[in-house]
């Protein structure tokens, strides 16, 4: 496995193999991997020729309270993981050789970037938008993998692709859990034990929603009302929304007609949490 923190070398590497006719598969991350991220790793080393899986947590998708200094690393464990996927190439960039001292150039996708997790965390979108987009142009890959797990986040970049015609296809990966039904993320490592016990729900309200909508209800108030009543039921939740929008043109619904994604963002103390699903209505 080849390791590269440089982007000239890393489109050195890449581009005699591309001319060459080999296909890449790259799988964005911001590190401290778990099953979620490996089980895109894998995907990826089984779809292409060369697997890149990039490692960068990126300064500029995160608010100026949110977690950035605390966000949670260990490049020799994720090094050893990927190594044992069969991934060919890691890029670990550090912020200086991203963005320099001058960036000035942002990817900003509208309208569907102001729902959901967006009002929560303003530039949020366009932080991710805009690196998913430079690590496109260094690695050139033929697909991108993404997880279920951050729904929005795969839509906005779905869009910036199609609007963009970029030559990319964005594979987007089943939401990978523990076996309590929480979302695996990163981000469960801040939860105490508490917490932990309680985090649940959101998969356990998640489910309970898709059952009254398979059960015909499609009030999405009422919906809306039952997981809240749900959450609440925990007292170490604070919500900070639940949503239900049409899963192919991702607005806001509050009638079930179609295919929806119910998401929800809940925070257990200082750590947020979001997971979502999608129900054939
Ligand atoms: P992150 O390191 O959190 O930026 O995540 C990198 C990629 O892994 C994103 O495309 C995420 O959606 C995906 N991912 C994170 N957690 C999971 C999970 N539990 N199941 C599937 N994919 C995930």
């Amino acid at each position: 496995m080849q390791q590269f923190t440089k982007i000239q070398e890393m489109k050195d590497y890449l581009r005699p193999m591309q001319s060459a006719g080999q296909k890449i598969g790259l799988v964005p991350t911001m590190g401290y991997l778990h099953e979620g991220h490996l089980s895109l790793i894998r995907r990826a080393v089984q779809e292409s020729d060369i697997a890149v899986v990039s490692i960068f947590v990126n300064p500029i998708q995160f608010g100026p309270s949110e977690d950035l200094a605390k966000y949670p690393h260990n490049l020799a464990k994720d090094l050893e993981l990927i190594d044992k996927t069969g991934a060919a190439v890691v890029f670990t960039p550090d912020a200086v050789e991203m963005y320099g001292d001058n960036h000035l150039t942002f990817v900003h996708v509208e309208k569907i970037t102001d729902i959901l997790c967006g009002p929560f965390r303003p530039g949020h979108f366009q932080g991710v938008a805009t690196v998913v987009n430079k690590l496109f142009n260094i690695v050139r890959p033929d697909k991108a993998y993404f997880g279920q797990k951050d729904g929005q986040q795969a839509m906005v970049i779905q869009k910036m692709v199609r609007d963009l015609n970029m030559d990319v296809t964005i594979i987007t990966c089943p939401t990978v859990r523990e076996a309590d039904g929480l979302a695996m993320s990163s981000r469960n490592t801040y939860l105490n034990v508490a917490e932990r016990s309680q985090a649940p729900v959101l998969y356990q309200v998640l489910t309970a929603a898709k059952d009254m909508i398979q059960g015909s209800i499609t009030d999405g108030v009422l919906i809306k009302k039952q997981i809240k009543t749900m959450i609440s039921s925990k007292p170490l939740a604070n919500i900070e929304y639940i949503s239900l929008v049409d899963a192919s043109s991702f607005r806001e619904i509050s009638q079930v007609s179609g295919p929806v994604m119910i998401a929800l963002a809940v925070k257990f103390g200082a750590t947020r949490l979001i997971d979502n699903i999608i129900v054939e209505g």
